[in-house]
């Protein structure tokens, strides 16, 4: 892990985090600076920089980490509004923080194209 990664320490709770789900591979918290009523952020706890880092062996971790955010949505009620599942990659994508996550966004309406 890399020793100025802000999610790894998040997972090792050497910074503290309100704590959404856990389980030994991954872990899910409220975003510290929401941008709607629901934003919880779906990391797993092994350090991958973003989407360029998945690979095959990784493939089912992803779908693990969809997996949770989904049900995170129905514990949070916000399956029958909707809801949406993003991860930010890189510059462009406005990826801030270097470690694989998922936002789970729902409780208003989400406008598309994002901005
Ligand atoms: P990104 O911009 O990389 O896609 O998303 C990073 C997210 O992490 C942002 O939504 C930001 O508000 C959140 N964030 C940054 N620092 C912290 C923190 O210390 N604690 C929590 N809970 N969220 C954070
Ligand atoms: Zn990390």
């Amino acid at each position: 892990m890399p020793d100025d990664c802000l999610f790894c320490k998040i997972a090792a709770g050497t910074i503290p985090a309100k704590i959404a789900f856990e389980n030994d591979e991954l872990l899910a918290f409220y975003d510290i600076s929401p941008a709607a009523p629901t934003h919880i952020l779906i990391i797993p706890r092994q350090h991958l920089l973003n989407t360029t880092e998945l690979d095959e062996q990784s493939a089912p971790l992803m779908g693990r980490m969809m997996l949770a955010a989904t049900q995170i949505a129905r514990e949070q009620n916000i399956e029958s509004s909707g809801y949406r599942i993003v991860t930010n990659t890189g510059a462009d994508g406005g990826q801030s923080v270097m470690h694989l996550h998922l936002h789970l966004l729902g409780g208003r309406y989400m406008a598309w194209p994002p901005g």
